[in-house]
């Protein structure tokens, strides 16, 4: 008979949790020696893995060689110093730490009255960042699995309290420069694409607040039920931040809902210093911040601030009667502000990485990474033929390729070639983006592990490549 038994005698648990913390150690301790962007041309290697379900164990050792060896190294190294791509990273330690306790004990932390005191320390940790985000005490938070189903929760509370069950009528209004998260959000939520609204932006990426206002004007004379404005704190693809104030004005005029999608760029709040670029946002309905980015936690973590409380709650609440009996209105009951019921634990992350480094720690690291991105922007943009599109606003900026005589078309592949050569030295990863009607290369600085000898590296191999390019093409 095959033996039942799926615990692991003591011994065995501590031998196995040893070979895994040495693999991940060892792997940390040499992240920069690996190239930034892995040979992820790998279509056979996926077929060639398909694999029926194992009929019987194995040892953990050689699943660990497959992993570390031959299947890690064949990804974005998106923990790697040198990752300036898209939004970064990072993985703070304590995070793996927090999930291998949180995964231990397995205990059930959506529902307040099964785990009072570890749901408390989730509250505890979406209270600092309220207080962060300088959002008022009836503002309650949730967190998510990232800034996607943040920004998912915050319409639906938003169509929640503005819409009722009239979502037909509903419009709501983002910019040419929104993440697609946000689209994407508004469908899942009932909002479908016909009812919503793409602003243009202006000269510096930054949604036109006065078409905003026409816009919602020629909605209501449609007959229409404009109910929400979502801005960016800091885009994707050139780190604007939108005109908080003055759309938030506007929407308070009309009675509008204002969410801030913050997935990028909110985390630069907790920097009192940093503030007056996100001014504005403190006034928000609603907040994304995505802790996996901008709190250097490891993916999987987003959070949403909604400053009316009870409207998340209201979007998600319900009772069943063999749940346990609710304790009341005193204490954060996870699953009431939420869609999931059994989940992770994910606010023992964010707190024992708070708790560890202490926040100052984490201002110094969100500072530095601003100072990084001035660095870099200011050395890139002095070199030959590069013309600065977008200079940093928080941490990433955007820029092309450009000489005389050269067309639209012949600088787009200028600079799609740059990142290429760039990239494929090993170092640094950047990527980029369409925008304003051309292509743009662009640099993030957000990994906890970038530092100032990426930051030279990154400047000396654009700088390399840009003259190679531009030379070969004047030639
Ligand atoms: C990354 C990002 C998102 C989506 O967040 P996920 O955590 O990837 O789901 C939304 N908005 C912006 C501005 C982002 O940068």
């Amino acid at each position: 008979m095959t033996d039942a038994t799926l615990e692991f005698p003591p011994e065995t648990m501590r031998r196995m949790g040893d070979q895994v913390m040495r693999r991940v150690v060892d792997h940390l301790a040499r992240i920069d020696e690996q190239p930034v962007r892995g040979d992820v041309d790998a279509t056979a290697l996926c077929r060639a893995m398909r694999e029926p379900a194992p009929e019987e164990g194995s040892a953990l050792e050689p699943l660990l060689d497959a992993l570390f060896d031959e299947w890690i190294p064949r990804t974005f190294n998106t923990a790697s110093p040198g990752y300036l791509a898209y939004i970064p990273g990072g993985g703070v330690f304590p995070g793996a730490l927090a999930d291998l306790i949180a995964s231990g004990v397995n205990r059930y932390t959506g529902v307040w009255p099964t785990a009072p005191a570890l749901v408390q320390l989730e509250a505890n940790v979406l209270d600092w960042l309220r207080e962060w985000m300088q959002f008022p005490a009836t503002a309650r938070g949730l967190f998510t699995t990232g800034g996607s189903m943040a920004n998912f929760a915050a319409i639906v509370s938003a169509r929640e309290r503005k819409l009722g069950a009239e979502l037909r009528r509903g419009t709501m209004y983002l910019s040419t420069q929104t993440h697609h998260s946000v689209g994407k959000a508004a469908r899942l939520a009932g909002i479908l694409p016909d009812r919503v609204r793409a602003i243009e932006v202006d000269s510096t990426f930054r949604m036109r607040a006065d078409l905003l206002s026409q816009a919602i004007a020629a909605d209501h004379a449609a007959g229409l039920q404009p109910f929400l404005v979502v801005s960016s704190a800091g885009t994707t693809n050139t780190g604007a931040v939108d005109p908080l104030p003055a759309i938030g004005a506007l929407c308070a005029r009309e009675g509008l809902w204002h969410h801030v999608d913050g997935a990028y760029g909110a985390s630069f709040h907790l920097c009192p210093e940093l503030r007056p670029l996100l001014a504005g946002l403190p006034q928000a309905d609603s907040v994304t911040l995505d802790p996996h980015k901008g709190l250097f936690i490891p993916y999987g973590t987003g959070a949403v601030l909604v400053r009316d409380g009870e409207a998340l709650r209201a979007a998600h609440a319900e009772t069943a009667s063999y749940m346990p009996e609710n304790q009341g209105e005193e204490f954060y009951d996870p699953h009431q502000y939420g869609p999931d019921l059994s989940r992770g634990f994910p606010g023992l992350r964010v707190w024992l990485a708070f708790k560890l480094y202490g926040a100052a720690r984490y201002r110094a690291a969100l500072a530095e990474k601003r100072a990084l991105a001035l660095d870099a922007a200011r050395r890139v943009a002095a070199l030959p033929h590069v013309v600065m599109d977008a200079p940093p606003q928080l941490s990433l900026f955007a820029f092309h390729l450009e000489w005389p005589g050269a067309t639209l078309a012949e600088q787009d592949a200028a600079t799609r070639e740059l990142l290429e050569r760039v990239t494929r030295r090993g170092k640094v990863f950047i990527t980029g983006c369409q925008a304003g009607g051309r292509f743009l290369a662009r640099v993030c600085v957000l990994s906890f592990r970038t530092r100032q000898a990426q930051i030279d590296t990154c400047v000396e191999h654009i700088a390399g490549e840009a003259g190679a390019i531009v030379a070969r093409a004047r030639a």
